[in-house]
Protein backbone atom coordinates (compact mmCIF):
# COMPACT_ATOMS: atom_id res chain seq x y z
CA UNK A 1 0.00 0.00 0.00
CA UNK A 2 1.96 2.88 -1.11
CA UNK A 3 0.36 6.03 0.12
CA UNK A 4 0.94 9.77 -0.73
CA UNK A 5 1.30 10.50 2.58
CA UNK A 6 2.80 7.47 4.72
CA UNK A 7 2.27 9.35 7.84
CA UNK A 8 -1.66 8.66 7.46
CA UNK A 9 -1.22 5.13 8.24
CA UNK A 10 -1.06 5.35 12.59
CA UNK A 11 -1.16 2.12 14.25
CA UNK A 12 -1.31 4.03 17.74
CA UNK A 13 -3.98 5.23 19.89
CA UNK A 14 -4.72 8.19 19.70
CA UNK A 15 -5.75 10.14 23.53
CA UNK A 16 -5.86 13.49 24.50
CA UNK A 17 -4.21 14.90 21.42
CA UNK A 18 -1.02 11.99 21.78
CA UNK A 19 0.06 9.10 19.50
CA UNK A 20 0.32 6.58 22.43
CA UNK A 21 0.36 2.69 22.71
CA UNK A 22 -1.59 0.91 25.21
CA UNK A 23 -0.74 0.77 28.88
CA UNK A 24 0.18 -2.53 28.63
CA UNK A 25 1.55 -2.52 25.03
CA UNK A 26 -1.05 -4.96 23.79
CA UNK A 27 -1.88 -5.19 19.83
CA UNK A 28 -4.40 -6.51 17.63
CA UNK A 29 -3.65 -7.51 13.74
CA UNK A 30 -5.46 -6.12 11.07
CA UNK A 31 -6.12 -8.15 7.84
CA UNK A 32 -6.66 -7.28 3.98
CA UNK A 33 -9.81 -9.56 3.60
CA UNK A 34 -9.35 -10.08 -0.10
CA UNK A 35 -5.84 -11.56 0.61
CA UNK A 36 -5.50 -12.54 4.13
CA UNK A 37 -2.75 -10.35 3.86
CA UNK A 38 -1.10 -9.27 7.87
CA UNK A 39 -1.43 -5.11 7.08
CA UNK A 40 -0.96 -3.65 10.54
CA UNK A 41 -0.76 -4.33 14.10
CA UNK A 42 -2.84 -1.61 16.36
CA UNK A 43 -2.69 -0.35 20.06
CA UNK A 44 -5.36 -2.73 21.99
CA UNK A 45 -6.04 -0.31 24.76
CA UNK A 46 -8.00 -1.07 28.00
CA UNK A 47 -10.10 0.38 30.74
CA UNK A 48 -7.54 2.65 32.22
CA UNK A 49 -7.00 4.08 28.93
CA UNK A 50 -10.67 4.59 28.06
CA UNK A 51 -11.09 6.36 31.63
CA UNK A 52 -8.55 8.58 30.98
CA UNK A 53 -9.47 9.71 27.26
CA UNK A 54 -12.88 10.01 28.88
CA UNK A 55 -11.60 12.61 31.69
CA UNK A 56 -9.59 14.64 29.22
CA UNK A 57 -12.87 14.73 27.28
CA UNK A 58 -14.90 16.50 29.77
CA UNK A 59 -11.53 18.92 30.41
CA UNK A 60 -11.57 19.65 26.71
CA UNK A 61 -14.82 20.18 26.80
CA UNK A 62 -15.26 23.34 29.12
CA UNK A 63 -13.09 25.78 26.50
CA UNK A 64 -14.74 24.23 23.27
CA UNK A 65 -18.40 24.89 24.16
CA UNK A 66 -17.75 28.12 25.32
CA UNK A 67 -15.91 29.21 21.81
CA UNK A 68 -18.26 30.61 19.46
CA UNK A 69 -19.92 28.41 17.53
CA UNK A 70 -18.47 30.10 14.01
CA UNK A 71 -14.65 29.31 15.57
CA UNK A 72 -15.57 25.79 16.54
CA UNK A 73 -17.29 25.07 12.41
CA UNK A 74 -14.47 26.75 10.97
CA UNK A 75 -11.97 24.10 12.52
CA UNK A 76 -14.40 21.32 11.11
CA UNK A 77 -14.48 23.36 8.00
CA UNK A 78 -10.51 22.57 7.92
CA UNK A 79 -11.02 19.02 8.81
CA UNK A 80 -13.61 18.62 5.70
CA UNK A 81 -10.67 20.21 3.47
CA UNK A 82 -8.24 17.77 4.70
CA UNK A 83 -10.19 14.78 3.92
CA UNK A 84 -10.98 15.68 0.54
CA UNK A 85 -7.22 16.35 0.15
CA UNK A 86 -6.13 13.15 1.10
CA UNK A 87 -9.02 11.08 -0.62
CA UNK A 88 -6.50 8.77 -2.36
CA UNK A 89 -4.94 7.84 0.70
CA UNK A 90 -7.84 7.52 2.83
CA UNK A 91 -9.72 5.33 0.03
CA UNK A 92 -6.48 2.90 -0.07
CA UNK A 93 -6.15 2.19 3.05
CA UNK A 94 -10.08 1.81 3.59
CA UNK A 95 -10.20 -0.57 0.82
CA UNK A 96 -7.14 -2.29 2.37
CA UNK A 97 -9.21 -3.14 5.57
CA UNK A 98 -12.18 -3.06 4.61
CA UNK A 99 -12.05 -5.12 0.81
CA UNK A 100 -14.86 -2.62 -0.99
CA UNK A 101 -13.86 -1.36 -4.59
CA UNK A 102 -11.58 1.24 -4.52
CA UNK A 103 -14.28 3.74 -5.92
CA UNK A 104 -17.07 2.51 -3.29
CA UNK A 105 -14.13 3.70 -1.05
CA UNK A 106 -13.65 7.09 -2.75
CA UNK A 107 -17.45 7.46 -3.22
CA UNK A 108 -17.71 6.36 1.16
CA UNK A 109 -15.12 9.09 1.60
CA UNK A 110 -16.95 11.79 -0.11
CA UNK A 111 -20.30 10.92 2.04
CA UNK A 112 -18.22 10.87 5.34
CA UNK A 113 -17.07 14.11 4.36
CA UNK A 114 -20.36 15.85 3.48
CA UNK A 115 -21.52 15.45 7.07
CA UNK A 116 -18.32 17.11 8.55
CA UNK A 117 -19.00 20.19 5.88
CA UNK A 118 -22.78 19.88 6.41
CA UNK A 119 -22.73 20.02 10.17
CA UNK A 120 -19.80 22.62 10.39
CA UNK A 121 -22.52 24.62 8.83
CA UNK A 122 -25.77 23.58 10.81
CA UNK A 123 -23.63 24.33 14.30
CA UNK A 124 -23.95 27.62 13.54
CA UNK A 125 -27.70 27.41 14.26
CA UNK A 126 -28.77 25.86 17.25
CA UNK A 127 -31.45 28.15 17.84
CA UNK A 128 -33.70 27.79 20.76
CA UNK A 129 -37.43 29.37 21.38
CA UNK A 130 -38.83 32.39 23.35
CA UNK A 131 -42.02 30.87 24.29
CA UNK A 132 -45.63 33.31 24.96
CA UNK A 133 -45.90 33.07 28.43
CA UNK A 134 -47.71 35.33 31.30
CA UNK A 135 -47.09 39.30 30.94
CA UNK A 136 -44.65 38.84 34.23
CA UNK A 137 -42.43 36.77 32.58
CA UNK A 138 -40.74 35.22 29.44
CA UNK A 139 -40.12 31.77 29.57
CA UNK A 140 -36.89 30.65 27.15
CA UNK A 141 -36.03 27.12 25.53
CA UNK A 142 -31.68 27.13 24.77
CA UNK A 143 -30.52 24.27 23.61
CA UNK A 144 -26.81 22.95 25.06
CA UNK A 145 -24.39 20.29 24.45
CA UNK A 146 -25.12 17.34 26.11
CA UNK A 147 -21.88 16.58 27.37
CA UNK A 148 -19.44 13.89 26.30
CA UNK A 149 -20.17 11.26 23.94
CA UNK A 150 -18.98 8.42 23.54
CA UNK A 151 -19.31 6.74 19.94
CA UNK A 152 -18.57 2.72 18.94
CA UNK A 153 -18.70 2.25 14.99
CA UNK A 154 -19.03 -0.86 13.02
CA UNK A 155 -16.62 -1.99 10.38
CA UNK A 156 -19.09 -1.97 7.31
CA UNK A 157 -18.82 2.42 6.23
CA UNK A 158 -15.29 3.03 8.39
CA UNK A 159 -15.25 6.38 7.88
CA UNK A 160 -18.67 7.76 7.24
CA UNK A 161 -20.72 5.91 10.74
CA UNK A 162 -18.23 8.18 12.51
CA UNK A 163 -17.88 11.68 10.59
CA UNK A 164 -21.90 11.38 10.53
CA UNK A 165 -21.43 11.34 14.79
CA UNK A 166 -18.54 13.32 15.76
CA UNK A 167 -18.97 16.30 13.18
CA UNK A 168 -22.48 16.84 14.87
CA UNK A 169 -21.09 16.25 18.39
CA UNK A 170 -18.00 18.54 18.00
CA UNK A 171 -20.25 21.38 16.22
CA UNK A 172 -22.29 22.03 18.97
CA UNK A 173 -19.68 21.79 21.73
CA UNK A 174 -19.22 18.34 22.47
CA UNK A 175 -16.35 16.39 22.74
CA UNK A 176 -15.76 12.48 22.15
CA UNK A 177 -14.43 9.35 22.63
CA UNK A 178 -14.53 7.19 19.85
CA UNK A 179 -14.12 2.99 19.63
CA UNK A 180 -14.06 1.95 15.51
CA UNK A 181 -14.36 -2.12 14.92
CA UNK A 182 -11.11 -3.95 15.94
CA UNK A 183 -11.47 -5.05 12.04
CA UNK A 184 -11.05 -1.09 10.48
CA UNK A 185 -9.12 0.93 12.87
CA UNK A 186 -6.72 2.37 10.26
CA UNK A 187 -9.18 4.49 8.74
CA UNK A 188 -10.67 5.84 11.84
CA UNK A 189 -6.79 6.64 13.38
CA UNK A 190 -6.13 8.30 9.98
CA UNK A 191 -9.59 10.37 10.26
CA UNK A 192 -8.46 11.82 13.46
CA UNK A 193 -4.97 12.33 12.69
CA UNK A 194 -6.64 14.97 10.04
CA UNK A 195 -8.88 16.28 12.74
CA UNK A 196 -6.07 17.01 14.91
CA UNK A 197 -4.17 18.83 11.55
CA UNK A 198 -6.99 20.76 11.07
CA UNK A 199 -6.54 22.42 14.95
CA UNK A 200 -9.05 20.53 17.12
CA UNK A 201 -7.93 20.95 20.49
CA UNK A 202 -6.22 17.75 22.54
CA UNK A 203 -8.76 15.93 24.18
CA UNK A 204 -11.47 16.55 22.26
CA UNK A 205 -11.68 14.24 20.13
CA UNK A 206 -9.75 10.73 20.89
CA UNK A 207 -9.71 7.45 19.22
CA UNK A 208 -9.56 4.18 21.38
CA UNK A 209 -8.93 1.14 19.39
CA UNK A 210 -9.33 -2.57 20.89
CA UNK A 211 -9.65 -5.93 20.17
CA UNK A 212 -11.89 -6.13 23.75
CA UNK A 213 -14.77 -4.28 22.69
CA UNK A 214 -16.85 -5.37 25.93
CA UNK A 215 -14.08 -3.60 28.45
CA UNK A 216 -14.08 -0.36 26.66
CA UNK A 217 -17.93 -0.93 25.46
CA UNK A 218 -18.58 -1.48 29.68
CA UNK A 219 -16.44 1.56 30.49
CA UNK A 220 -18.17 4.28 28.01
CA UNK A 221 -21.39 2.73 29.35
CA UNK A 222 -20.84 2.84 32.95
CA UNK A 223 -18.75 5.85 33.40
CA UNK A 224 -20.90 8.94 34.91
CA UNK A 225 -18.97 11.53 33.02
CA UNK A 226 -20.14 10.19 29.79
CA UNK A 227 -23.52 11.59 28.90
CA UNK A 228 -24.01 9.93 25.47
CA UNK A 229 -23.78 7.01 23.56
CA UNK A 230 -23.85 6.94 20.24
CA UNK A 231 -23.58 2.91 18.16
CA UNK A 232 -24.04 1.57 14.93
CA UNK A 233 -24.06 -1.82 14.92
CA UNK A 234 -25.88 -5.39 15.45
CA UNK A 235 -29.09 -4.81 17.16
CA UNK A 236 -27.55 -7.60 19.53
CA UNK A 237 -24.21 -5.42 20.96
CA UNK A 238 -27.29 -1.68 20.40
CA UNK A 239 -29.50 -3.90 22.72
CA UNK A 240 -26.45 -4.68 25.62
CA UNK A 241 -25.18 -1.28 25.35
CA UNK A 242 -29.10 0.55 26.14
CA UNK A 243 -29.35 -2.00 29.09
CA UNK A 244 -25.45 -0.61 30.20
CA UNK A 245 -26.81 2.68 30.07
CA UNK A 246 -29.56 2.26 32.31
CA UNK A 247 -27.77 2.89 35.73
CA UNK A 248 -26.74 6.24 34.66
CA UNK A 249 -29.59 7.28 32.78
CA UNK A 250 -27.49 7.72 29.86
CA UNK A 251 -28.76 9.19 26.33
CA UNK A 252 -28.60 6.95 23.31
CA UNK A 253 -28.29 6.90 19.68
CA UNK A 254 -28.60 3.55 18.28
CA UNK A 255 -28.57 2.52 14.50
CA UNK A 256 -28.90 -0.70 13.93
CA UNK A 257 -29.56 -3.71 12.12
CA UNK A 258 -32.26 -4.05 8.88
CA UNK A 259 -34.32 -6.21 7.08
CA UNK A 260 -35.17 -4.16 4.09
CA UNK A 261 -37.91 -4.87 1.56
CA UNK A 262 -37.47 -3.83 -2.02
CA UNK A 263 -41.24 -4.45 -3.15
CA UNK A 264 -41.78 -4.21 -6.98
CA UNK A 265 -44.92 -3.95 -8.20
CA UNK A 266 -46.62 -4.86 -11.53
CA UNK A 267 -46.94 -1.53 -12.66
CA UNK A 268 -42.96 -0.99 -11.97
CA UNK A 269 -40.47 0.44 -14.31
CA UNK A 270 -39.11 -2.78 -14.97
CA UNK A 271 -35.20 -1.73 -15.83
CA UNK A 272 -35.38 0.87 -12.83
CA UNK A 273 -36.59 -1.78 -10.35
CA UNK A 274 -33.85 -4.00 -11.07
CA UNK A 275 -31.16 -1.09 -11.49
CA UNK A 276 -32.40 0.21 -8.01
CA UNK A 277 -32.65 -3.06 -6.35
CA UNK A 278 -29.33 -4.25 -7.70
CA UNK A 279 -27.40 -1.56 -6.07
CA UNK A 280 -29.73 -1.96 -2.65
CA UNK A 281 -28.47 -5.80 -2.24
CA UNK A 282 -24.82 -5.89 -3.50
CA UNK A 283 -23.62 -2.28 -2.89
CA UNK A 284 -20.33 -3.68 -0.44
CA UNK A 285 -20.75 -6.42 -1.19
CA UNK A 286 -24.30 -6.70 0.80
CA UNK A 287 -23.26 -5.72 4.51
CA UNK A 288 -25.03 -2.38 4.55
CA UNK A 289 -27.77 -1.66 7.31
CA UNK A 290 -30.32 -0.71 4.70
CA UNK A 291 -28.72 -3.16 1.95
CA UNK A 292 -32.51 -5.08 0.50
CA UNK A 293 -32.60 -7.98 2.34
CA UNK A 294 -36.07 -9.08 1.08
CA UNK A 295 -36.79 -8.61 -2.87
CA UNK A 296 -40.81 -9.17 -3.38
CA UNK A 297 -42.45 -9.12 -6.42
CA UNK A 298 -45.55 -8.84 -7.44
CA UNK A 299 -46.34 -12.30 -9.17
CA UNK A 300 -47.20 -10.54 -13.11
CA UNK A 301 -43.76 -9.28 -12.76
CA UNK A 302 -42.08 -12.04 -10.93
CA UNK A 303 -40.64 -13.58 -13.99
CA UNK A 304 -39.21 -10.62 -16.41
CA UNK A 305 -37.69 -9.51 -13.01
CA UNK A 306 -35.70 -12.51 -12.06
CA UNK A 307 -34.42 -12.80 -15.81
CA UNK A 308 -33.19 -9.49 -15.70
CA UNK A 309 -31.69 -9.54 -12.04
CA UNK A 310 -30.17 -13.01 -12.50
CA UNK A 311 -28.54 -11.65 -15.87
CA UNK A 312 -27.29 -8.51 -14.29
CA UNK A 313 -25.54 -9.95 -11.54
CA UNK A 314 -23.61 -12.74 -14.19
CA UNK A 315 -22.25 -10.27 -15.24
CA UNK A 316 -20.62 -8.84 -11.97
CA UNK A 317 -16.51 -8.85 -11.46
CA UNK A 318 -15.64 -10.06 -8.21
CA UNK A 319 -12.21 -9.31 -6.92
CA UNK A 320 -9.74 -7.82 -4.71
CA UNK A 321 -11.12 -3.95 -4.24
CA UNK A 322 -7.53 -2.00 -5.32
CA UNK A 323 -7.90 -3.95 -8.81
CA UNK A 324 -9.56 -1.29 -11.19
CA UNK A 325 -11.82 -3.47 -12.99
CA UNK A 326 -13.32 -5.32 -9.53
CA UNK A 327 -17.36 -4.78 -8.65
CA UNK A 328 -17.17 -6.45 -6.31
CA UNK A 329 -15.08 -7.35 -3.57
CA UNK A 330 -15.29 -9.96 -0.57
CA UNK A 331 -17.27 -9.60 2.59
CA UNK A 332 -15.16 -8.69 6.02
CA UNK A 333 -14.00 -11.95 7.42
CA UNK A 334 -13.92 -15.91 6.67
CA UNK A 335 -16.65 -15.99 9.58
CA UNK A 336 -19.16 -13.97 7.65
CA UNK A 337 -18.73 -16.10 4.45
CA UNK A 338 -19.45 -19.19 6.38
CA UNK A 339 -22.77 -17.48 8.56
CA UNK A 340 -24.07 -16.26 4.85
CA UNK A 341 -23.12 -19.90 3.26
CA UNK A 342 -25.14 -21.46 5.71
CA UNK A 343 -28.12 -19.13 5.36
CA UNK A 344 -28.28 -20.27 2.06
CA UNK A 345 -27.72 -23.79 2.58
CA UNK A 346 -30.68 -23.56 5.10
CA UNK A 347 -33.10 -21.98 2.31
CA UNK A 348 -32.20 -25.06 -0.10
CA UNK A 349 -32.70 -27.16 2.31
CA UNK A 350 -36.33 -26.04 2.88
CA UNK A 351 -36.50 -26.00 -1.14
CA UNK A 352 -34.92 -22.40 -2.56
CA UNK A 353 -33.68 -22.87 -6.25
CA UNK A 354 -30.24 -21.53 -6.80
CA UNK A 355 -30.36 -19.17 -9.58
CA UNK A 356 -27.25 -17.35 -9.22
CA UNK A 357 -23.81 -18.62 -6.97
CA UNK A 358 -25.16 -20.23 -4.49
CA UNK A 359 -21.29 -21.22 -2.79
CA UNK A 360 -17.97 -20.04 -1.67
CA UNK A 361 -15.88 -18.27 -4.10
CA UNK A 362 -12.45 -20.08 -5.59
CA UNK A 363 -10.95 -16.38 -4.88
CA UNK A 364 -10.11 -16.74 -1.57
CA UNK A 365 -11.78 -17.42 2.01
CA UNK A 366 -13.75 -14.36 2.53
CA UNK A 367 -15.32 -14.52 -1.19
CA UNK A 368 -18.84 -15.39 -1.46
CA UNK A 369 -20.67 -15.83 -5.15
CA UNK A 370 -22.99 -13.23 -5.34
CA UNK A 371 -26.56 -15.47 -4.75
CA UNK A 372 -30.17 -14.64 -6.26
CA UNK A 373 -32.62 -17.32 -4.69
CA UNK A 374 -35.82 -18.57 -5.70
CA UNK A 375 -38.77 -20.07 -4.94
CA UNK A 376 -38.49 -18.48 -1.20
CA UNK A 377 -40.98 -17.86 1.52
CA UNK A 378 -41.18 -16.04 4.90
CA UNK A 379 -40.69 -18.91 7.22
CA UNK A 380 -36.99 -19.38 5.53
CA UNK A 381 -34.11 -17.79 8.01
CA UNK A 382 -32.98 -15.12 4.45
CA UNK A 383 -36.63 -13.78 5.39
CA UNK A 384 -36.89 -13.18 8.78
CA UNK A 385 -33.13 -11.74 9.56
CA UNK A 386 -30.08 -9.69 8.22
CA UNK A 387 -28.58 -11.34 5.64
CA UNK A 388 -25.60 -9.09 5.35
CA UNK A 389 -24.30 -10.69 1.95
CA UNK A 390 -24.23 -11.02 -1.42
CA UNK A 391 -27.44 -12.69 -1.49
CA UNK A 392 -30.43 -12.00 -2.91
CA UNK A 393 -33.78 -14.05 -2.29
CA UNK A 394 -37.07 -13.45 -4.56
CA UNK A 395 -40.23 -13.60 -2.97
CA UNK A 396 -43.63 -13.77 -4.92
CA UNK A 397 -46.64 -11.74 -4.05
CA UNK A 398 -50.24 -11.24 -5.47
CA UNK A 399 -52.10 -7.97 -3.44
CA UNK A 400 -50.74 -4.97 -2.17
CA UNK A 401 -52.01 -5.62 1.16
CA UNK A 402 -50.00 -8.77 1.23
CA UNK A 403 -46.91 -6.90 -0.06
CA UNK A 404 -47.40 -4.76 3.03
CA UNK A 405 -48.40 -6.99 4.96
CA UNK A 406 -45.07 -9.23 3.92
CA UNK A 407 -42.49 -6.11 4.13
CA UNK A 408 -43.61 -5.18 8.14
CA UNK A 409 -43.14 -8.68 9.11
CA UNK A 410 -39.92 -7.95 11.06
CA UNK A 411 -39.02 -6.60 14.09
CA UNK A 412 -36.57 -4.40 11.57
CA UNK A 413 -37.88 -1.11 10.49
CA UNK A 414 -34.71 0.94 8.92
CA UNK A 415 -34.51 1.28 5.39
CA UNK A 416 -37.85 -0.12 2.90
CA UNK A 417 -38.10 0.60 -0.85
CA UNK A 418 -40.52 -0.31 -3.40
CA UNK A 419 -41.44 0.24 -7.04
CA UNK A 420 -44.52 2.04 -8.45
CA UNK A 421 -45.62 3.89 -11.17
CA UNK A 422 -49.23 4.40 -9.37
CA UNK A 423 -49.22 7.84 -7.18
CA UNK A 424 -51.89 7.00 -5.27
CA UNK A 425 -50.35 3.93 -4.25
CA UNK A 426 -47.01 5.37 -3.51
CA UNK A 427 -48.46 7.40 -1.20
CA UNK A 428 -51.01 4.37 0.83
CA UNK A 429 -47.54 2.31 1.18
CA UNK A 430 -45.10 5.32 1.82
CA UNK A 431 -47.27 5.65 4.83
CA UNK A 432 -48.06 2.01 5.76
CA UNK A 433 -44.33 0.96 5.85
CA UNK A 434 -43.22 0.19 9.59
CA UNK A 435 -39.77 2.06 8.88
CA UNK A 436 -37.58 5.02 9.72
CA UNK A 437 -36.83 5.39 5.49
CA UNK A 438 -38.70 4.88 2.48
CA UNK A 439 -37.42 5.05 -1.20
CA UNK A 440 -40.14 5.14 -3.44
CA UNK A 441 -38.57 4.40 -6.97
CA UNK A 442 -35.38 4.96 -5.50
CA UNK A 443 -32.59 3.17 -3.63
CA UNK A 444 -30.06 5.19 -3.64
CA UNK A 445 -31.81 7.33 0.05
CA UNK A 446 -28.91 8.19 1.94
CA UNK A 447 -26.76 11.76 2.13
CA UNK A 448 -26.07 14.04 4.95
CA UNK A 449 -28.91 16.69 4.27
CA UNK A 450 -31.57 13.84 5.13
CA UNK A 451 -32.67 11.72 8.64
CA UNK A 452 -31.46 8.65 8.80
CA UNK A 453 -32.19 6.49 11.38
CA UNK A 454 -35.18 3.51 12.21
CA UNK A 455 -37.78 2.45 14.24
CA UNK A 456 -39.00 -0.40 16.22
CA UNK A 457 -35.80 -2.97 16.48
CA UNK A 458 -34.15 -0.94 14.17
CA UNK A 459 -32.87 1.93 16.64
CA UNK A 460 -33.12 5.59 18.01
CA UNK A 461 -32.27 8.86 16.91
CA UNK A 462 -31.59 10.39 13.77
CA UNK A 463 -28.39 11.11 11.72
CA UNK A 464 -27.42 13.96 9.28
CA UNK A 465 -30.12 16.77 8.65
CA UNK A 466 -30.83 19.40 10.77
CA UNK A 467 -32.37 16.61 13.55
CA UNK A 468 -28.91 15.30 13.37
CA UNK A 469 -27.68 18.14 15.78
CA UNK A 470 -30.83 17.11 18.20
CA UNK A 471 -29.23 13.70 19.35
CA UNK A 472 -26.30 16.12 20.93
CA UNK A 473 -28.21 18.49 22.55
CA UNK A 474 -30.03 19.11 25.62
CA UNK A 475 -33.18 21.83 25.95
CA UNK A 476 -33.05 24.10 29.07
CA UNK A 477 -35.53 25.94 29.34
CA UNK A 478 -35.36 29.19 31.84
CA UNK A 479 -37.86 31.11 33.32
CA UNK A 480 -37.58 34.69 33.80
CA UNK A 481 -40.42 36.34 36.85
CA UNK A 482 -41.21 39.24 38.53
CA UNK A 483 -40.63 41.61 34.72
CA UNK A 484 -43.75 43.46 36.00
CA UNK A 485 -42.29 44.96 39.74
P1 LIG B 1 -20.97 -6.81 13.59
O1 LIG B 1 -21.53 -8.15 13.99
O2 LIG B 1 -21.49 -6.29 12.34
O3 LIG B 1 -19.48 -6.71 13.71
P2 LIG B 1 -21.22 -5.57 16.15
O4 LIG B 1 -22.44 -4.98 16.76
O5 LIG B 1 -20.64 -6.79 16.80
O6 LIG B 1 -21.57 -5.80 14.64
O7 LIG B 1 -20.06 -4.50 16.06
C1 LIG B 1 -20.26 -3.11 15.98
C2 LIG B 1 -19.35 -2.42 16.96
O8 LIG B 1 -19.71 -2.84 18.27
C3 LIG B 1 -17.87 -2.74 16.78
O9 LIG B 1 -17.14 -1.56 17.04
C4 LIG B 1 -17.63 -3.78 17.86
O10 LIG B 1 -16.29 -3.81 18.30
C5 LIG B 1 -18.54 -3.24 18.96
N1 LIG B 1 -18.89 -4.21 19.99
C6 LIG B 1 -19.10 -5.54 19.87
N2 LIG B 1 -19.40 -6.08 21.07
C7 LIG B 1 -19.40 -5.07 21.98
C8 LIG B 1 -19.63 -4.96 23.39
N3 LIG B 1 -19.94 -6.03 24.13
N4 LIG B 1 -19.53 -3.74 23.96
C9 LIG B 1 -19.22 -2.66 23.23
N5 LIG B 1 -18.98 -2.68 21.91
C10 LIG B 1 -19.07 -3.87 21.28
Amino acid sequence: MQLKDPSLFKTQAFISGQWVDSDKGETFPVYNPATGELIAQVASVGLNETRRAINDAQTAMTSWRALPAKTRCDILERWYNLVLENVEDLALLMTAEQGKPLFESRGEIAYGASFIKWFAEEGKRVYGDIIPAASDRRSIAIKQPIGVVAAITPWNFPNAMITRKVAPALAVGCAMVLKPAAETPLSALALVELASRAGLPPGLFSVVPTRDASTVGSEMTLNPIVKKVTFTGSTQVGKLLMKQCADTVKRTSMELGGNAPVIVFDDADLDLAVAGALVAKYRNSGQTCICANRIIVQEGIYDAFVEKFVAAVNQFNIGNGLDDTTSHGPVITKKAAIDIHSKVQSAIAEGAVVASGGDFSELGECFYQPTVLTNVNDKMQVFQEEIFGPVAPIFKFTTEKEAISMANDTPFGLAAYFYTEHMGRSWRVSEALEYGMVGVNETAISSEVIPFGGVKESGQGREGSKYGLDDYLEIKYICMGGLQR
